[in-house]
């Protein structure tokens, strides 16, 4: 026998310590080999004044046996708290989140008895990259990143994940009909990736129609690959039309380190009672088993939980008159998966994870940067202004120069001069495009566009942000303003 694996254990709060004690009892007696390194997280931190709400000297522990088995945590109300999860996900880079969301019919009641999906989430960039700013009185800004590398590595993520568990089809979920440059990334690699894929089918819906169809008929799904915000929302949709959100785990991996946990949260209120159903963070800890090598006691635990739940015995989350045999807590739940370690279940379907790949999926071929010309040529400029549109382009038309033209303003994106129309809505910031008029043979510098800074300013008018236009092997690197 191998020697254990360390790992590092977090029990979290609400329903966590109940639910952390249940699995590790289960995997345990199932005989998995772990070295249990425990650590404090969650609100007892936060309230100690760790704003990241965990313990100083704790990432040690986690750079340390690089695996992190972590129960749900509660982030105290109000403002400063920053989220443990978006927290460990980034500085341990653990760039894919996984979470299959299986139906168990006729076990427990689902409207889709075939669904077996695979969400794929990228877990890093997308509008939880967390750069937000206000810029006046009106107006709130949260920065879309979606980067090339990025991209690359969750894409190439799913295809691997789909080959190495037997997977037909990966699909990609975008909306790259609005946001064409940063959706439309995401669509383009995976265009370019599952080209290396010929034996995975591939397809991309528009992620707006895509959820409604994964909605209605999931079992037309198998891996699902999105960007960070649909992911999220989406894996919980999935897993609780698979069932319920309690059922789902899900795991976070890097080429470094991993984490392991439930989707839902700490479920203060069923706290302390014996109610919660430890199968969330269960099956987190499955992926976990296969993960670190121990396969063979992943299968042993993973089909004697399938039994338990074939059995009909349920706790009160999934628990259904008429389907159900017995209504139990936590410690009833994790004995009664105990009792059947080395059972298989009869009419679910068992799993095999002989053929499982340890530590999973890390290799890859380096980036390659590409060779593109890069152009400068001009600057959007956001500016705070309340009165009419016409007026502020009077005042920026003669401070433009050095090649470059006020060429557009808009307002919430949407073109308001020239032109624009009497009806549209605007708020107290306009993008103001200083350019260089396309095939003009005219060129400006990024100095050009400090100086202009400086005139704008000396015009009394504030400058709330701005964006550097660039383009690339001469196609443009930015959008038009709606309706230019
Ligand atoms: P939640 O997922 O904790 O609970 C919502 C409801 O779902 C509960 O009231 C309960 O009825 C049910 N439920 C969830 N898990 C269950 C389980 N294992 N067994 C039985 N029933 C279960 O969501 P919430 O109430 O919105 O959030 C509570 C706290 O959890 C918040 O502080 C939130 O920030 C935190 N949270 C933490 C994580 C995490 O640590 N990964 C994730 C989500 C939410």
């Amino acid at each position: 026998m191998s020697s254990a694996t360390p790992i590092t254990v977090a029990h979290g709060d609400g329903i966590g310590p109940e639910i952390m004690s249940a699995t590790l009892q289960i995997l345990k007696e199932a005989g998995a080999r772990l070295d249990i390194h425990t650590i404090e997280i969650g609100e007892k931190q936060y309230l100690k004044g760790n704003l990241a709400g965990i313990e100083p000297g704790a990432f040690e522990s986690l750079r340390q046996t690089k695996v992190f088995l972590k129960a749900p945590i509660t982030t105290p109300q109000g403002g400063g708290f920053k989220s443990l999860n978006v927290t460990t996900r980034k500085a341990f880079g653990l760039y894919a989140n996984i979470r299959p969301c299986l139906s168990y019919d006729p076990y427990i009641r689902t409207k889709h008895p075939k669904m077996d999906v695979v969400i794929v989430r990228e877990n890093e960039e997308d509008l939880y990259a967390g750069i937000e700013h206000r810029q006046t009185i009106d107006v709130m800004q949260c920065l879309k990143l979606i980067t090339r590398p990025g991209t690359e590595k969750i894409v190439r993520y799913a295809f691997e994940y789909a080959r190495a568990y037997g997977r037909k089809k990966v699909t990609c979920f975008s909306k790259d009909n609005i946001m064409k440059l940063t959706d439309g990334l995401f669509h383009k690699i995976f265009d370019e990736i599952s080209a290396e894929y010929p034996d995975i089918e591939n397809e991309h819906w528009i992620v707006d129609i895509g959820a409604a169809k994964l909605a209605d008929t999931p079992e037309v799904f198998d891996v699902v690959v999105m960007p960070n915000l649909y992911g999220d929302i989406l894996s919980d949709v999935a897993a609780q039309i698979a069932g319920s959100v309690g059922l789902a785990g899900s795991a976070n991996i890097g080429d470094g380190c991993a984490m392991f946990e439930a989707i839902h949260g700490s479920a203060p209120r069923r706290a302390g009672q014996n109610l919660a159903n430890p199968s969330g963070l269960f099956l987190g800890a499955v992926q976990m088993l296969v993960h670190i090598g121990q396969a063979d006691i992943a299968e042993l635990a993973h089909n004697a939980w399938l039994k338990t739940i074939e059995d009909g015995v349920h706790t009160y989350d999934i628990f259904k008159e008429g389907i159900s045999k017995e209504k139990v807590g936590t410690k009833e739940f994790a004995a009664a998966v105990v009792a059947r370690v080395g059972q298989k279940p009869e009419f679910l379907k068992a799993v095999n994870y002989s053929n499982a790949p340890k530590r999973p999926l890390t290799t890859r071929p380096p980036h390659v940067r590409s060779s593109e010309k890069k152009e400068y040529v001009g600057a959007d400029v956001f500016i705070a202004w309340l009165g009419k549109t016409n007026d502020l382009a009077a005042k920026l038309q003669p401070l433009a120069g050095d090649g470059m033209e006020l060429e557009m303003l808009s307002n919430r994106g949407m073109k308001v001069w020239p032109g624009g129309m009497e009806e549209t809505f605007l708020v107290d910031v306009f993008r103001c495009r200083f350019a260089t008029p396309e095939n003009s043979g005219k060129t400006t510098t990024q100095k050009a566009t400090i100086a202009l800074f400086g005139r704008i300013a000396d015009a009394g008018l504030e400058i709330v942000k701005h964006e550097g236009l660039f383009t690339f092997d001469g196609k443009p690197g930015f959008s038009k303003g709606q309706g230019q």
